[in-house]
């Protein structure tokens, strides 16, 4: 109920952190973990060895979820509310955002099924209304747009649209029948993930994956005349690229063509959340980047926010980890 507080001012972007436990092949080399959550929205840096450091130690967010938290938690209590506000006509944008292997993958596949789990329940107790969902999933490598429920390999463009706005051109829009299908196009985008990944060295920590889920609604013919209340939204399950690459792009220049454009997604998306989180005065540069111009009207406007910051808490990891909250901070 705190959480919701949080979330009901209108340009609020809700910032999570979760800290992953340390993992099997981590305790065989013997790493220790030098982060601590002391409650519910604070994270400790407690390590001696870091003394001259000048980053604070302690960091406070919306929510903090430590090492033995379950996804259901951090889905529950930090962003089931945002997740479900699609079903009143409310667009909605959760990321994930954080080193390669702090836990980005894990964290959404759980928190995608658990909402689309929570709109199939709602529509169940809504048979006043008349639900139609369509489910689409992309991926961003490179300012490329791949399809990632089509076999067709050629990138897909992004338009305006005079009527529909920002639109991508052709891409697969399938209408779900049920919760079993959606398995089945959640199974099918791994796939392709995973092919990508072979065939282009390790892609899945350097594109970003957008799944999003449409919701059109209308009244029941016949419980009457009222058809004019038609509400439609989307909400967006964002896995981003490995935010390593933004530093290195950061502390080497923009050295490879490849590390730029990566990085041009991430980059700009820091931006425009970082002008949203202050209250959008002036403008916001959405259009400097394929990730945040297709994001744009599920992003700042009335649309919801919520970004889950993963942390490895290895002490090898600890200067990632600190990157990580330091955008955490800025999204604040
Ligand atoms: P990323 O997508 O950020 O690269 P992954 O989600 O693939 O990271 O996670 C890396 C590894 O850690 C995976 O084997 C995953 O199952 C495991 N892992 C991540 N987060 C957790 C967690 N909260 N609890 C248990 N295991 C986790
Ligand atoms: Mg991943």
């Amino acid at each position: 109920e705190k959480m919701q507080e949080v979330v009901s001012g209108e340009e609020k972007i809700l910032v999570l952190v979760r800290l992953r436990p340390l993992s099997e092949k981590e305790i065989a080399r013997n790493e220790v973990s030098d982060w601590e959550c002391i409650n519910e929205t604070s994270i400790l840096f407690r390590n001696s060895l870091q003394e001259r450091s000048m980053f604070p130690m302690a960091y406070t967010f919306d929510g903090v979820f430590s090492g033995d938290c379950s996804t259901r938690k951090v889905y529950e209590e930090g962003v089931k509310e945002i997740a479900l506000s699609v079903v009143s006509g409310v667009n909605s944008s959760i990321f994930a955002y954080g080193q390669t292997s702090s836990g980005k993958t894990y964290t959404m596949i759980g928190i995608t099924e658990y909402a689309v789990a929570d709109i199939y329940e709602y529509m169940q107790r809504h048979v006043e209304r008349a639900f139609v969902l369509k489910f689409s999933a992309i991926e961003i490598y490179n300012e490329a747009i791949r399809d990632l429920l089509s076999t067709d390999s050629l990138p897909l463009r992004v338009l305006d649209d005079p009527e529909k706005g920002t639109v991508v051109e052709k891409i697969t829009e399938v209408t779900l029948r049920d919760w079993g299908h959606l398995k089945e196009l959640l199974s099918i985008c791994e796939a392709q993930r995973k092919i990508g990944e072979t065939s282009l060295n390790e892609t899945s920590s350097r594109s970003h994956q957008i799944l999003r889920l449409t919701i059109e609604s209308s009244a029941c013919e016949f419980l009457g005349k009222d058809n004019s209340t038609t509400l439609a939204a989307s909400v967006n399950f964002v896995d981003l690229a490995g935010s390593e690459r933004a530093s290195q792009a950061l502390s080497v220049g923009a050295r490879l063509k490849e590390g730029c454009h990566i990085n041009r997604s991430l980059l700009t998306l820091g931006t425009v959340i970082r002008k949203l989180s202050k209250g959008r005065h002036g403008h916001v540069n959405y259009r400097d980047s394929k990730l945040t111009r297709i994001l744009q009207p599920c992003l700042g406007g009335n649309a919801r926010t919520a970004i889950i910051c993963t942390l490895s808490p290895a002490r090898s990891h600890v200067e990632q980890s600190r990157n990580t909250l330091l955008f955490a901070t800025c999204a604040k």
